[in-house]
């Protein structure tokens, strides 16, 4: 019998980050749930089954973080997957003249300095099974809206750390990122209680808001053989809108 492939997520105690365990558990993959929310994210575990496991870890915190690397090999003996998901994902930071330094560092320390420990700590691990990583992004790295500035710089850092570590990393391990649009990661109660207009959707060129599991799809494709010739490259899981122009009527 092959050996199951093993993948670590982090932020996967709900929206994006699930949606992707989910994905790659259906698809055969051993996960490890990694989330700075522990008591959600064994939940998250829980209901995905035997396939997955739970780790309490902070991004931000690179002890921790070794530790886990370490645990990994010692169980795993390597790495065949890392999704670096975890974030801070409310965009808006206020205006630049009133933002306060400690705030800003909010953003970059999850977004950026947190996929940066990740891939240092488990970079041998994923050398060692010719594994791949994929960083989520955001269309924001891309373009804006008003008082966005930290956000966009964390994804737009992470879209330049996935080009640079491409090269760094091959030929052993490829690297790539998703930049999603706007993803409907809300709890079933809440998408129930406060359904979303019909103009959210029809604004989408493909005519609907997104889901976990558009972008879990191209996340399960870019760790998988099949991608096997591509590295260094980001795609926008948006339905479109970053390919719509837009000028007032
Ligand atoms: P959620 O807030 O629903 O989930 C993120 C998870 O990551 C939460 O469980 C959160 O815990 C955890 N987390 C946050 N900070 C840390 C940390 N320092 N260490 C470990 N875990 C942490 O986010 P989404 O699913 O919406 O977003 C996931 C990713 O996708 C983010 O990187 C986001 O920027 C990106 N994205 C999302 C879009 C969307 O429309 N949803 C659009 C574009 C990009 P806690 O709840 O305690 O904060």
């Amino acid at each position: 019998m092959t050996q199951a492939r093993v993948a670590l997520i982090t932020g996967a105690a709900r929206g994006i980050g699930l949606g992707i365990a989910r994905r790659l558990v259906e698809g055969g993959w051993q996960v490890v749930l990694a989330d700075r929310d522990a008591p959600a994210c064994e939940r998250a575990a829980a209901h995905l089954g035997g396939a997955a496991m739970a780790i309490s870890l902070d991004v931000r915190d690179e002890a921790a973080i070794r530790d886990l690397a370490r645990t990994l090999e010692a169980r795993y003996e390597g790495l065949d997957g890392l999704v670096n998901n975890a974030g801070v994902a409310d965009p808006i930071c206020g205006p630049i003249e009133t933002l306060e330094l400690e705030r800003w560092n909010q953003w970059i320390e999850t977004n950026l300095t947190g996929p940066f420990l990740m891939c240092k700590h488990t970079l041998p691990l994923l050398r060692s099974r010719r594994g791949a990583i994929v960083h989520i992004g955001s269309t924001r790295a891309l373009q804006s809206e008003p008082h966005t500035e930290a956000y966009a710089a964390s994804k737009g850092g992470l879209a330049a750390f996935t080009h640079a570590l491409a090269v760094s990393a091959g030929p052993e391990v490829r690297v790539n990122a998703i930049h999603p649009g706007w993803i409907d990661t809300r709890p079933e109660t809440e998408r129930r209680n406060e359904p979303l207009r019909p103009v959210d959707h029809r604004q989408h060129p493909v005519g609907r808001v997104g889901e976990p599991a558009d972008v879990a799809a191209l996340a399960a494709f870019l760790l998988g053989p099949e991608a096997g010739f591509i590295t260094g490259q980001a795609w926008a899981v948006d339905g479109g809108m970053t390919r719509r122009m837009i000028y007032a009527e």
